[in-house]
């Protein structure tokens, strides 16, 4: 079963998302060169990037993919994983999986796919932000309290 990947620098997270291109379907298969899965299981390249993923491996993970649309990123993924369900239990609120299918999709149709995956971006980036924000606040009052313990 495909696992979820939580932390990823955020930088890198905004550049993979800006990755314009990869909302071709056609782009992200030309991404699944080196894929370890290449024929008859349920996550070869062309199920994957059917699903909305296209292949981006680390030095230590060679099947990390994410998904064009929501950011998201699994990998330990297993021959009999079915891309679309992974991506569906992963990330169901996923814009990319309530579309159509990209075969007969239109120009206003494609406008709407790249509006939602920019808010996407935008709701990923905010939550970065919100996260760091939070963290930060915890670290003052960890400081404050120590301040006035006299410590
Ligand atoms: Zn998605």
């Amino acid at each position: 079963m495909a696992t979820e990947i939580e932390s990823i620098d955020p930088i890198e997270r905004g550049k993979l998302l800006q990755n314009f291109v990869m909302n071709s379907e056609a782009e992200r298969l030309a991404t699944f060169k080196d894929w370890p899965f290449a024929e008859d299981c349920g996550c070869i390249p062309a199920k994957m990037a059917a699903a909305g993923f296209y292949h981006c491996p680390t030095e230590n993970e060679a099947d990390v993919v994410k998904c064009f649309m929501c950011g998201k990123e699994l990998d330990g993924w297993e021959p009999n994983d079915d891309p679309w369900k992974e991506h569906k239990k992963h990330s169901s609120k996923c814009p990319f999986l309530h579309s159509k299918s990209e075969r007969e999709e239109t120009v206003s149709d494609f406008l709407k796919t790249e509006r939602d995956r920019q808010e996407q971006r935008i709701v990923k980036a905010v939550e970065v932000k919100i996260k760091e924000f939070l963290e930060q606040a915890a670290a003052t009052r960890e400081q404050m309290s120590n301040f006035s313990a006299g410590k």
